[in-house]
């Protein structure tokens, strides 16, 4: 049966001398492994859409197993995005993040939309690290981690909000917090995450952050992230590399 449908590249491996397979995440939000066979020759119908971060329309042969990609038209190449080193690598851990945390709970357009969204951000020259803080805390909802910020998590207080617990599931006050089990949060940092939390990345505007902020806001996520989902993640250690992963 021969299929269509608009999707984006969220992974391209090699197969062979001359072919790729390609994950395509599809605007329904299913992952499509699909075979561009003779991807990798000088010329090839599949150059443009064989790589990661691309959005196209495929149309492709599929029984079952792997479909074969017959036609691709390129919708947007993100070249943009390409010619800078931070935004590709936060692009890059983004598909990390959405191919390892993606499980049938967490089909949906929801997740198309977003990362598309990232991408046409990023393409768009918008922070790179800003951006990227935003999506992992979608990713992190999407997971089902996402961390009470308006009230204290233990006794729902409203204000003297000055850590965040894991165990508690979020922010917790300063009469709650048991030293040791909990992480430091600013105000700062606290209304970002709140405001990250709220934020569509389709709609996002400029936000201009101090190099400060935005490593006290990367510093509580990954605290959060690893405490709750934990793991290596190498697309993160590589842009850690990039952008002085010393806030740590
Ligand atoms: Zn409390």
């Amino acid at each position: 049966m021969i299929f269509k449908t608009n999707g984006i590249v969220i992974q391209a491996i090699d197969y062979g001398e001359t072919h790729r397979i390609l994950t395509v995440l599809s605007e329904h939000g299913v992952k499509i492994p699909l075979m561009a066979r003779g991807a990798k020759k000088v010329p090839s119908k599949f150059t443009a859409v064989a790589q990661p971060f691309v959005q196209a329309e495929f149309v492709y042969a599929r029984s079952q197993g792997m479909g074969m990609l017959q036609h691709a038209d390129l919708t947007n190449s993100f070249s943009t995005l390409k010619s800078d080193l931070i935004a590709t690598s936060v692009a890059a851990w983004s598909t990390e993040m959405t191919s390892r945390l993606m499980g049938e709970e967490m089909a949906g357009n929801g997740l198309y939309r977003a990362i598309l969204a990232l991408w046409e951000q990023l393409n768009a020259r918008k922070d790179p690290l800003v951006l990227c803080a935003v999506y992992e805390s979608k990713m992190l909802a999407l997971a089902g981690y996402q961390p009470e910020l308006g009230r204290c998590s233990k006794c729902r207080a409203n204000e003297g909000l000055t850590h965040m617990s894991a165990a508690e599931g979020g922010v917790i006050c300063s009469k709650c917090v048991r030293i040791g089990a909990a992480m430091p949060v600013s105000p700062r940092t606290l209304h970002w995450l709140t405001m990250f939390a709220q934020l569509d990345l389709s709609q996002l505007g400029e936000i201009t952050l101090k190099p400060e902020t935005i490593a006290d806001i990367r510093k509580i996520i990954r605290w959060w992230w690893q405490e709750h989902i934990g793991g290596e993640w190498k697309t993160r250690n590589v842009l850690d590399q990039l952008t002085d992963g010393s806030f740590i």
